[in-house]
């Protein structure tokens, strides 16, 4: 990492910083991929589809519903890879000047509860629901069923998860590609690389110039630049520790 850190410099200025179910899997928020391609023993085509909402919506909105039951227990909260990732974005922004992008794909709002200001839900949030209508959305932390009212149109069934769907369009890519075409440093943690366009990303980044970085658990297929094995609650914390010293921003 040391080498890695001097070869980076004092001239990075500005990163992209891409989440995956991984980084949440710390804090008892299962991944996607841990059994089988099943999020939670359910089939994708059943519970992530535009076609699986329309074919059964009470399932659909039960299991986003138990998610979000999950997402706000007491014993769910933040954990250390997303701590530092609030406090390095802090003082890279205000000490060093620099532009700090955090990309998420995780519906959760871990990134939130541990200070990080602005965060990209390119898959959407859990806690928001949205007019299938009119795309208004709504806080909405109580669940969901086919009798909710929604709150712009006043209609039975229109209401659904502000979820992106295997099939939709994920959100804010225009603000995504201009942060990727200029950041001189692009960072991946606990994401698998299977789900597109995210798994793109740091090719993207890298054709542009910047140095690319996985942190993971395990190896994955894609070819970053450097790639460090490990728990995120530890190499999150430690990469990023190392990177505000090697910036000499201190008190990290
Ligand atoms: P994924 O489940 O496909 O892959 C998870 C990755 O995290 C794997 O590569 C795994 O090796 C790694 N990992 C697991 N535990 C880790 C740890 N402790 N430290 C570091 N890495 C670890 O996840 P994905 O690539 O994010 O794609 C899944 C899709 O499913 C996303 O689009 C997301 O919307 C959705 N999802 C979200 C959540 C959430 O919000 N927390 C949870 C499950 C699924």
């Amino acid at each position: 990492m040391k080498e890695l850190l001097l070869n980076l410099g004092r001239t990075i200025k500005s990163i992209v910083v891409l989440t995956g179910a991984g980084v949440s899997a710390e804090s008892g928020i299962p991944t996607f991929r841990a059994s089988d391609g099943l999020w939670e023993n359910h089939s994708i085509e059943d519970v992530a589809t535009p076609e699986g909402f329309e074919r059964n919506p009470s399932l659909v909105h039960e299991f986003y519903n138990q998610r979000r039951e999950t997402l706000l227990a007491l014993k769910t909260s933040p954990n250390q890879a997303h701590s530092a990732l609030a406090r390095f974005q802090n003082i890279f922004e205000n000490r060093h000047h620099g532009d700090f992008t955090l990309i998420t794909q995780n519906i959760d709002d871990l990134h939130e509860r541990a200070g990080s200001p602005d965060v990209i839900h390119m898959h959407g949030e859990l806690l928001q629901s949205r007019c299938s209508q009119s795309g208004l959305k709504f806080n909405q932390l109580k669940p969901l069923n086919v009798d909710s009212i929604c709150g712009c149109c006043r209609t039975l069934g229109n209401l659904r998860p502000h979820i992106v769907w295997f099939g939709e369009l994920p959100l804010e890519i225009p603000r995504i590609e201009r942060a990727l075409t200029t950041c001189d440093l692009f960072v991946a943690i606990g994401t698998s690389g299977q789900v597109y366009p995210a798994a793109g990303f740091y090719e993207q980044a890298k054709t542009c110039g910047a140095h690319t970085l996985e942190l993971n658990l395990i190896q994955t297929k894609s070819n970053f630049d450097t790639q460090l094995l490990g728990n995120a609650s530890d190499l999150v914390p430690s990469f990023f520790s190392e990177l505000a010293s090697s910036l000499e921003l201190e008190a990290f």
